[in-house]
């Protein structure tokens, strides 16, 4: 009876709970197929019965070991309560010793699990394009000039500096053409000047795409890419320190 109780007030806990019960319920079973008293057995297996699913856990060596530890019950009298005790020791500190075990690995595939969306969560940032750095983040010819310029032949491949989404692809005022890409972080990466543009709006792009073809489009001395970026919107950065700081040398 106080087995059967015990079993009852752990068919709401975890599988461990449920496995240690199925011990108790087959070590009664093992008491009575050695001659111990019908009435307890009944009561014992009708509650493993509710549980429905913990004997599915239970190997052959355990049962094994469990009918011959019944059948010591039966000579020291059938005392089906130590039996069940001796038993539940067994399972509840192996159990012990696997969730610490658990508990560890689960850490460390945390840790590892961290480092790696920390790691697809950087951004990979790439030069824009290859060529000469002929003008600088600076105040020029009146006004100021809100990028930097890298030259180099007509259809040089001009790529998206980070990955992010295309929300400008066409004709823009003083730049001839544009591209506008948003990153992941909300910065806005700006590109002018190409001859060809190979991306349309909405378009998600990864760093290092082809998005255009260097040109010489709108208010230009020669074929370059204009590049600007802002962090925040309105707000242009120098793009050499902001390329550097990123591991990327113009
Ligand atoms: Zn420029």
């Amino acid at each position: 009876m106080t087995v059967a109780r015990r079993g009852g007030s752990h068919r709401k806990l975890d599988t461990a709970a449920k496995r240690r019960m199925a011990f108790v319920a087959i070590a009664a079973t093992g008491v009575a197929a050695a001659g111990a008293t019908g009435a307890g057995a009944a009561t014992v297996h009708q509650s493993s019965d509710q549980d429905g699913q913990g004997a599915g856990d239970i190997s052959l060596a355990a049962n094994t070991e469990l009918l011959a530890q019944g059948a010591e019950g039966s000579a020291a009298g059938a005392d089906v309560e130590t039996a069940a005790a001796q038993i539940l020791a067994l399972p509840q500190t192996t159990q012990i010793e696997n969730l610490s075990g658990q508990l560890s690995s689960a850490l460390e595939f945390d840790a590892e699990r961290a480092a790696a969306d920390l790691l697809s969560r950087a951004p990979e940032v790439v030069k824009p394009a290859e060529g000469s750095y002929t003008s600088p983040f600076a105040m020029r010819w009146g006004t100021m000039h809100k990028g930097i310029d890298i030259a180099n032949a007509l259809g040089t491949p001009i790529v998206a500096a980070m990955a992010g989404t295309v929300i400008d692809a066409g004709p823009a005022s003083g730049f001839g053409n544009w591209v506008r890409i948003k990153h992941d972080d909300g910065t806005i990466t700006v590109y002018g000047h190409m001859s060809t543009i190979d991306v349309t709006v909405g378009q998600e792009v990864q760093a290092g795409q082809k998005i255009a073809g260097i040109g010489n489009e709108g208010f230009s001395t020669g074929p370059h890419v204009h590049f600007e970026v802002y962090p925040t919107e309105g707000n242009a950065v120098d793009p050499v320190p902001w390329l550097r700081e990123r591991g990327v040398e113009v």
